[in-house]
Order: C-alpha cells, then sequence, then structure tokens
C-alpha cells in the first residue's frame, strides 16, 4: 500500500479549518467525490476512520474475503485509461486484489495528500447564518465547509450483538467486518462462527481447511448459489476492452446494473422441464444471475417457489447427513433476503470438523469463559467469529450527530424510518448530499455503478450551484415525501419486501421495519435524477 503518513494528517492546523467541501468517508465513494471535485477546482477535504483507503475493502478482510460481482464489472468506470491498463485476475476478485486496486487508484491520482485518516466524525452541524457545516472530528478539531458529503457507506458499521457472559469468554472474538489487518492463524483452534449470511458462507469454507474443529451457530439458513470462480479469459477481457464503454453503457440499461442475461417474462408459463433446464444451467455458470433466470422470480410467490425447490434439492443432494441438509435447506422466500455466492459452502458440511447448531427455537444463551451455550450445553471453543452483518444504509449516518437548518436533527428526522429525496439529499439539510443513501438502489444493485451515478450527479449539482452564483441548495418537503412514498409503493410490489432482512432493517432490535433500496430499476432511477437536474434540480430549494 501507499505511504499513508503522506497525507492530510501531516499539514493539521489547529483551530477550524476551512475548505469548499468536506467528504466522509475514504471507500469507492469518497474517493471519487475527491478526484471530481478537484476537477471542479474545489479545495476538498476528506475524513476517514480507518488509516487508509478502500473502506468496506479495508475493514473485511476475513478469510474467504471476495467480490460477488464479477470484476470487470466492480470497477470505476470514469476513466477510460484506468479500466483499459487495470488487469484483474480472477472472475470474482479477492478482497486484498481489490485493495491492491484501490491503492493504485489512490496514487495514480494522488488522492491521499487530502484524506486525513484514522479519523472520526463525530457530529456535523449547518450553522445558518453563514450557510456552512461545521463538522467536529474524535481529536477535538473542527472543519467547515459550504457543502458537506456523506460517503460514510451502506454497509460499514458493524452490528454486534452483545451476548451474555461476552466479557467472561478468555477467548478472542472476531467480527468480519472489522478483521485484524495481521490475519489471523486457526490452525489446531477450535472456532465459532456466529451468523450464515454472505460473510459467513465466504468464510466457513476457509476456516474450517485450517481449524481443528469450526461449529457453526445458524439462526436462519440462506440460500448460496456455487461462485464457480477461476481465472479470467484472456479472450473475454480482451473483448470486453475493446469496448469497455459500450458493455458498460448496456450494463447501465439492466435493473442492477449488472450485465447479464435476464431469462423469459414468466418461470409458470414454460414447463417444469424447461424450467428445470433453465435453472440447472444458470447454477452451472454460477453467481447472482441464477436469479435471473425468469422476470418474475421476485413478484410471483409460484415463480419463486420454483426456483427455492430447485436449490433445496441442490443442498440436500450435496450434504450427506439429511438432518443438516435440512436445516441449511432455507424454508422462506429466495432472494428475499440477499442471496449468497459460495464457493463449497455446502459441501463445507460434510467435514468431520465441522458440526451445525441450530438456534432458530433456541438462541445462543450466554458466552462462557471457554465456549457458547446454548440451550444447557455449552460448545467449547478458542476463538469466535461474529458474521453478524451490518447496521446497513443508516447505521454509519445515525452514528453522526448530523443537525441541519434549525439544529434539526436526523435522528429525529428518521426516527420512523429514512425519509430522503432520491437517496441524495434531505429535506432541512442545506448542501448535505448522501451517497447510495437509503431510497436510492445502492445495495441492490452493483455498487460501483450506483456509486459514481451518485458522485456525477453531486459533483455536476456542486458546479451549476457554482456557476449560477448560488450557495444554498435543499430538499423540499413535498418532493422527498413523494419520493419516499414511491419508494415504498415500488417495494412492496416485490417479494423483496417480504421478509426479516437487512433491507428493512430486521437485524438491528428497535429498527423502524423499512424497505430501504429504490427496486424500481437503475435506468428508471437515473433517469429521474437526469430529469431532476434538467429541470434546474426540480424538488429542491435553492437560492
Ligand atoms: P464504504 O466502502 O463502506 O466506505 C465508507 C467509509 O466511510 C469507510 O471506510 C468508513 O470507515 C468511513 N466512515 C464511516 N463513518 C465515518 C465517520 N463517522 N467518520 C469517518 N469515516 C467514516 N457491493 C457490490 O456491489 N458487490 C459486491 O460483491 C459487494 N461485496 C461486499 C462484501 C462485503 C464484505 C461488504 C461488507 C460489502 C460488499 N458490497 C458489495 C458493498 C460495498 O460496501 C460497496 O460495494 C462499496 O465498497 C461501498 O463503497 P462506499 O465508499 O460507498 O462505502
Ligand atoms: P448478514 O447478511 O446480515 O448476516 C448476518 C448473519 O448473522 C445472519 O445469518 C443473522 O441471522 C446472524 N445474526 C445476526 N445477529 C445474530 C444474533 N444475535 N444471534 C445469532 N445470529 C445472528 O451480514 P453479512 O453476512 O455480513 O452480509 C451483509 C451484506 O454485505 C450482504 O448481504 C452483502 O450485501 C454484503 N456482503 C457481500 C459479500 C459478497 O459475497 N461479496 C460478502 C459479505 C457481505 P438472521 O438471518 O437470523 O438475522
Amino acid at each position: 500500500m501507499g505511504d499513508t503518513n503522506q497525507n492530510a494528517n501531516e499539514a493539521r492546523p489547529a483551530g477550524i479549518s476551512d475548505f469548499d467541501v468536506v467528504v466522509v468517508g475514504a471507500g469507492f465513494a469518497g474517493m471519487y467525490l475527491l478526484h471530481r471535485l478537484r476537477g471542479l477546482g474545489l479545495s476538498v477535504r476528506v475524513i476517514e476512520a480507518g488509516s487508509d483507503v478502500g473502506g468496506t475493502w479495508y475493514w473485511n478482510r476475513y478469510p474467504g474475503a471476495r467480490c460477488d460481482v464479477e470484476s470487470m464489472q466492480y470497477s470505476y468506470q470514469f476513466s477510460e485509461e484506468l479500466q483499459q491498463e487495470w488487469e484483474w485476475t480472477e472472475r470474482y476478485a479477492t478482497q486484498s486484489e481489490i485493495l491492491r486496486y484501490v491503492d493504485h487508484v489512490a496514487e495514480r491520482f494522488d488522492l491521499r495528500r487530502d484524506i486525513q485518516f484514522d479519523t472520526r466524525v463525530t457530529a456535523a452541524t449547518f450553522d445558518d447564518a453563514t450557510s456552512r457545516w461545521v463538522i467536529e472530528t474524535d481529536d477535538g478539531a473542527r472543519l467547515r465547509a459550504p457543502y458537506c458529503i456523506m460517503a460514510t457507506g451502506c454497509l460499514s458499521s458493524p452490528n454486534k450483538p452483545q451476548f451474555e457472559g461476552q466479557e467472561d469468554f478468555a477467548g478472542p472474538i472476531y467480527h468480519t467486518g472489522n478483521w485484524p489487518h495481521e490475519g489471523v492463524d486457526f490452525t489446531g483452534q477450535r472456532v465459532a462462527v456466529i451468523g450464515t449470511g454472505s460473510s459467513a458462507i465466504q468464510s466457513i469454507p476457509v476456516i474450517a481447511e485450517q481449524a481443528a474443529q469450526l461449529t457453526v451457530f445458524q439462526r436462519t439458513p440462506n440460500y448460496a448459489v456455487p461462485a464457480h470462480n477461476g481465472p479470467l479469459d484472456p479472450a473475454k477481457v480482451r473483448e470486453i476492452k475493446a469496448d469497455y464503454a459500450g458493455f458498460r453503457a448496456r450494463a447501465k440499461q439492466t435493473p442492477t446494473g449488472n450485465l447479464f442475461e435476464v431469462g423469459g417474462p414468466s418461470a409458470m408459463a414454460v414447463s417444469a422441464e424447461e424450467r428445470a433446464r433453465e435453472y440447472e444451467a444458470r447454477w452451472q455458470a454460477g453467481g447472482l444471475p441464477f436469479l435471473a433466470a425468469f422476470a418474475d422470480i421476485m413478484f410471483d410467490p409460484e415463480a419463486n417457489q420454483t426456483i427455492a425447490d430447485f436449490v433445496r434439492d441442490k443442498i440436500r443432494a450435496i450434504v450427506d447427513d439429511p438432518a443438516v441438509a435440512d436445516l441449511l435447506a432455507p424454508k422462506n422466500i429466495i432472494g428475499c433476503k440477499r442471496i449468497c455466492v459460495d464457493t463449497g459452502y455446502y459441501e463445507t458440511f460434510n467435514r468431520d470438523n465441522v458440526a451445525l447448531v441450530d438456534i432458530s427455537e433456541t438462541p445462543i444463551a450466554r458466552f462462557t469463559a471457554d465456549g457458547v451455550s446454548v440451550d444447557g450445553r455449552v460448545y467449547e471453543v478458542d476463538a469466535i467469529v461474529s458474521a453478524t452483518g451490518f447496521d446497513a444504509m443508516t447505521g454509519a449516518l445515525l452514528n453522526i450527530d448530523i443537525r441541519g437548518a434549525g439544529g434539526a436533527a436526523l435522528r429525529d428526522k428518521w426516527r420512523d424510518g429514512p425519509k430522503a429525496y432520491l437517496g441524495l439529499a434531505l429535506a432541512s439539510f442545506p448542501n448535505l448530499f448522501m451517497v447510495t443513501g437509503p431510497g436510492s438502489p445502492s445495495v441492490i444493485s452493483n455498487m460501483l455503478p450506483a456509486i459514481e451515478q451518485h458522485v456525477n450527479w453531486i459533483t455536476d449539482c456542486i458546479g451549476y450551484m457554482r456557476d449560477q452564483g448560488l450557495g444554498r441548495i435543499e430538499a423540499q418537503i413535498d418532493a422527498e415525501e413523494a419520493w419516499v412514498a414511491h419508494v415504498g409503493e415500488v417495494a412492496d410490489l416485490s417479494l423483496r419486501s417480504t421478509c426479516s432482512s437487512w433491507y428493512v432493517g430486521a437485524n438491528i432490535p428497535g429498527k423502524p421495519r423499512v424497505y430501504m433500496p429504490y427496486i424500481g430499476g437503475v435506468p428508471v432511477y437515473a433517469q429521474k435524477c437526469n430529469q431532476v437536474a434538467a429541470d434546474g434540480y426540480e424538488g429542491f430549494a435553492l437560492s
């Protein structure tokens, strides 16, 4: 990685420092914001809690961590030179390869000099009198700028449920989203993994190979589709790079910004044999396109059931012990919780050193000095891996005490669930923008193009404000309410909103149940954003 000492930490002035824009977060969103805003000739300071760039890929270093969007699509497209010169090695990039890419981008565009690392933003307050945001950090410093942009990430605030007796446990407790940078050697150890979401499903096969004994505590089983990862075919890469712009443009026309073929309109309109052929072909091809076998899978419960049954049959065929297979087979709607993409996950439960503990009826009672206690039995372990996910979409924003015009607090505004205009801006919070905020496609889509679309829109907006000699932009409450209502109506059409997932905040006790991402599709959403801008920022008050 680059030398993180050569960054904005070096020249940190005392007192309050003034910039044109303060950006919070230096993941893919914050990095590209910095690049674009510099292009407008603005002074920018990025504040990042971690010690280096990369966000998700800086923090999530658990064994087996990798992308489940194909690497040729999970990358920046703003620079033709960048996308031509970078060579991905695998169909799905590992966490470490993505971090190397991030480092390359930071060096290529000389980003680190305007990023202040190891610093957490604790508060952001809008000063009505001066139309400036005052940003406070955990080192007691204050920054001031007309614009504040939250690039704080949708999956960056780890969910760390507190188990009784946690402090009694003698060994280490790791969270997948905050993994030690030096790595963890589980050789010869007895390890517990709590959770069976994407992070667990990626890490379990790798930990099982290393550990003496692995015990998986499962509350809800998840659907996983094989990745069939492998080296990228050089011919395929050449073909994409011959017209990368065209490839990206076609991806933008798909519902999730992820280019793959969507099957026929209805699973129920074809014979059972034809459905099975389609599911099998997609299972063999691997990855997220599996769920796009037919266009109605996320809308028609009967169609959904056919593909869910297919996966359940696969699990029963892979897992030797029928009782374990039964526990691993999900009962709910497929795709309602985000499907996982795995490498040898179900096969791992055929190993002698792996055990599955069902905690759906009887939750973990407590941690003891030497293990995890469930239903009166202590499972003795040396280390615990908490793969318990994130306080998604709102967590990182609500961790900051954000106060808008007249002292309005975001924590009050979002008491009954997040409300935002286009997932980009907030009524009562002038000159504040969010990247991939609630009410935008964000986590339901390929995140890299989603981030670039938001960054481009925000940067263009700030440029427009400057060119027009305007100093203040604020989402109007009626536009925000209409958008929030639309987001909810569209969500209700789909089966996605029907189960308890992190998309609806169900994983966090007390979090209001609201379907947070916008599922109307990337093209419709981008068109709406473009139209709003073309109409002189319709739905915003400018002054
Ligand atoms: P992040 O990468 O989350 O960066 C936000 C940054 O803000 C963090 O570095 C954080 O430290 C910083 N921050 C937050 N609050 C503060 C504060 N108060 N003060 C200072 N700094 C702060 N998406 C896909 O499309 N495909 C995938 O395959 C995929 N895989 C994923 C795998 C994992 C394990 C996880 C957790 C997420 C995955 N995602 C995936 C989603 C992923 O988060 C996005 O793709 C993308 O990396 C988000 O970039 P970002 O810059 O918006 O946010
Ligand atoms: P997650 O999907 O929220 O899974 C968390 C798991 O922990 C669930 O199985 C959950 O059970 C369990 N859990 C939570 N609290 C618990 C408790 N108190 N007791 C017992 N079990 C508990 O989190 P994640 O796996 O970190 O994934 C989050 C998202 O990040 C993914 O959906 C995806 O968008 C992204 N991600 C992507 C990849 C990838 O393949 N590229 C990898 C990792 C993450 P319940 O289901 O019962 O709540």
